[in-house]
């Protein structure tokens, strides 16, 4: 390696796995270069969670991170763990300061089919994650009255819309969304398509929401014709716009294989409809990609709690480490693709491949044998399956 990974370290089950992957399936084969950052709540207490700021700005300034699942403290962790504060969410601080869109993929595997037949290859799900309904405010309303959208701008001109004369009770929502932010998305989107060589779907209620959602699809187009329409037929792949009515009766009749991108909302429940129709959330990878190409890779999972509690009591684990091990193979391709490092590239195609051969030769974690269709499963511990990861990998390298 010529560049270090920015390396985010985690907490709980997920933090155990971290280092078996790390000891069994990376340091014996490659010469692994890594900043690390030690993003456990532990540390992040005592550095104030200065330390998420700056695992942030090291992936800014490296352009590629690989993060182990983080807790997000509420109350309950607050006395857990003794902390000074009720610490902001890593992912939330990290995406914050990298501006960036999450694209989600399942990993598929023969034995694990998913719900919908027709799906032949993963569908990406990328989901604008600022604004609209989520950033909302609300007005319950109890009695008749005028209800106004009202804008005054900094030179103060005013624009004014009625929105419904009350004649009873009522509720109000107001949302907004910057173009500034929707750009970003969009070129996120493009890039990762181009990145991926996978198609873009998109879709918004843009006949119904003829200024708002209009605005998207609009922003999207643009950025498409001035920088992105050449590059996509060069690499013969297409971005195509639709309702997200017919988009969403299109998925289901799909083959899968392209990246699916959605609106706020529409992300949110979507990617729990597409994550759960795969098979399993331990199945599902997870990138971050800002604007300007920073990557950041992880599990879509979260640390595993309940069986980090059965670990620490010193029962066996059967914890699935497959999104972890891809978070890592993600960041070493993407890694070597900017460094020119062929043989990275083939090394985490190779470890990737012999993660799926393992599981497809029926040696698996408990999760995935309770959902396979193949005969004659073994069900394995985390660290007996990490282990026969290595031996399918060391068998394909030798
Ligand atoms: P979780 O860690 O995703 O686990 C929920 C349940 O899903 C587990 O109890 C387990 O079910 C199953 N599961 C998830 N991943 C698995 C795997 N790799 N192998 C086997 N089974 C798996 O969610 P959570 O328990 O709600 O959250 C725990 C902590 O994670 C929280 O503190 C939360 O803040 C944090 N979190 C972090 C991230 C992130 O960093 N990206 C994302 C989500 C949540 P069984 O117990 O039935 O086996
Ligand atoms: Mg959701």
């Amino acid at each position: 390696m010529k560049t270090p990974l920015v390396e985010m370290d985690g907490d709980e089950m997920t933090r155990i796995l971290w280092k078996m992957i790390k000891d069994e399936l990376l340091l014996p084969f490659i010469d692994l270069k890594t900043e690390y950052y030690d993003l456990g709540l532990k540390h992040r207490n005592e550095t104030d969670d200065k330390v998420t700021t700056e695992s942030a700005q090291a992936a800014k300034k490296y352009g590629v991170a690989v993060k182990c699942a983080t807790i997000t403290p509420n109350a309950e962790r607050v006395a857990e763990y003794k902390l000074k504060e009720m610490w902001k969410s890593p992912n939330g601080t990290i995406r914050a300061i990298l501006d960036g869109t999450v694209f989600r993929t399942p990993i598929v595997v023969k034995g694990i089919e998913p719900c919908v037949r027709n799906w032949e290859r993963p569908i990406t799900l990328a989901r604008h994650a600022y604004g609209d309904v989520y950033k909302n405010t609300e007005i319950r309303v109890n009695k008749p009255g005028k209800a106004e959208l009202l804008f005054t701008a900094k030179d103060g001109t005013q624009t004014r819309e009625l929105i419904h004369e009350f004649t009873g009770p009522g509720i109000l929502q107001g949302i907004h969304n910057t173009e500034a932010s929707i750009r970003s998305f969009a070129k996120s989107c493009f890039n990762y398509a181009l990145d991926t060589r996978q198609d873009l779907w998109f879709g918004t209620k843009d006949t119904i929401s003829k200024k708002y959602d209009h605005c998207f699809k609009d922003i999207f187009q643009a950025v498409f014709e001035a920088e992105c329409r050449e590059a996509f037929e060069k690499a013969g792949i297409t971005y195509f716009y639709t309702l997200i009515d017919d988009a969403v009766a299109r998925v289901m009749k799909s083959k899968g294989g392209f990246i699916w991108a959605c609106k706020n909302y529409d992300g949110d429940v979507m990617s729990d409809m597409i994550s759960s129709a795969f098979g399993s959330l331990a199945m599902m990878t997870s990138v971050l990609v800002s604007p300007d190409g920073v990557y950041e890779y992880e599990a879509a999972h979260g640390t595993v709690q309940r069986h980090y509690y059965k670990y620490l009591a010193g029962e066996e684990t059967s914890t699935n480490s497959v999104a972890t091990i891809f978070a890592w193979t993600g960041a070493l391709r993407k890694r070597g693709e900017l460094d020119k490092l062929p043989s990275l590239c083939e090394f985490a195609d190779k470890l990737e491949k012999a993660t799926i051969g393992t599981i497809e030769s029926g040696r698996m974690t408990k999760d995935l044998a309770l959902i396979s269709s193949l005969q004659n499963v073994t069900v394995l511990n985390s660290e007996e399956f990490i282990r026969e990861i290595r031996s399918t990998l060391e068998a394909s390298l030798s």
